[in-house]
């Protein structure tokens, strides 16, 4: 059976601790799944579709990465593709005990998927995607937090915003 992961987020937007997990996660799955949660009520910053576009760009030479949006559980999306991971990342203690609490009320939803943690990565452990939000829209320089086409790509949309 092949090793597929979900690395279930908003990605609002997708910040180079995300990448850099994903990168890192490539060594220990055949496929990693990227599934956008589709939330009709937390809008968001950037709207879902160009979310899903530029995350696909970020990835267009990888063919073990997929980016797919989804709404409802994780581990039904999960179930849906065949993934028997579901992939996250723990920046400090914070991270886990929220986590911990998904994974323990996932596993009981679906007790044949396994969630696994990789600690990020220390120069990425204090990329937030809510404060990297907060920073692009009040005109802030966010190169050094998300990967370049993401950082030009929201530069432009947040330009075509006003
Ligand atoms: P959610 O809305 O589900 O918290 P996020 O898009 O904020 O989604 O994060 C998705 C996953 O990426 C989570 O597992 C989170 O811990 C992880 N993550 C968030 N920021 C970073 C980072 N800077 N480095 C590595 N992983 C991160």
């Amino acid at each position: 059976m092949d090793r597929i992961a979900v690395f279930p987020g908003s990605f609002d937007p997708f910040t180079l601790g995300h990448e850099a997990l994903v990168l890192r996660a490539l060594n220990l799955f055949d496929k990693v799944i990227i599934g956008i949660g589709l939330n009709t009520k937390k809008k968001g910053l950037i709207p879902h579709e160009l979310r899903m576009q530029w995350i696909k760009d970020c990835f267009k030479d990888q063919e073990k990465v997929e980016v797919i949006g989804y709404t409802g559980l994780t581990v039904n999306f999960c179930r849906e593709q065949n993934a028997p991971y579901i992939l996250r990342g723990l920046r400090d203690g914070k991270d886990f005990d929220y986590e911990r609490s998904i994974a323990m009320m996932n596993r009981d939803l679906a007790e044949e998927i396994e969630t696994y943690f990789l600690i990020t990565d220390p120069e990425y452990t204090a990329i937030n995607a809510s404060i990297v939000r907060e920073i692009a829209v009040s005109g802030g320089d966010i190169d050094r937090f998300v990967p370049r086409n993401i950082s030009d790509e929201i530069k432009n949309f947040l330009k075509n915003e006003k």
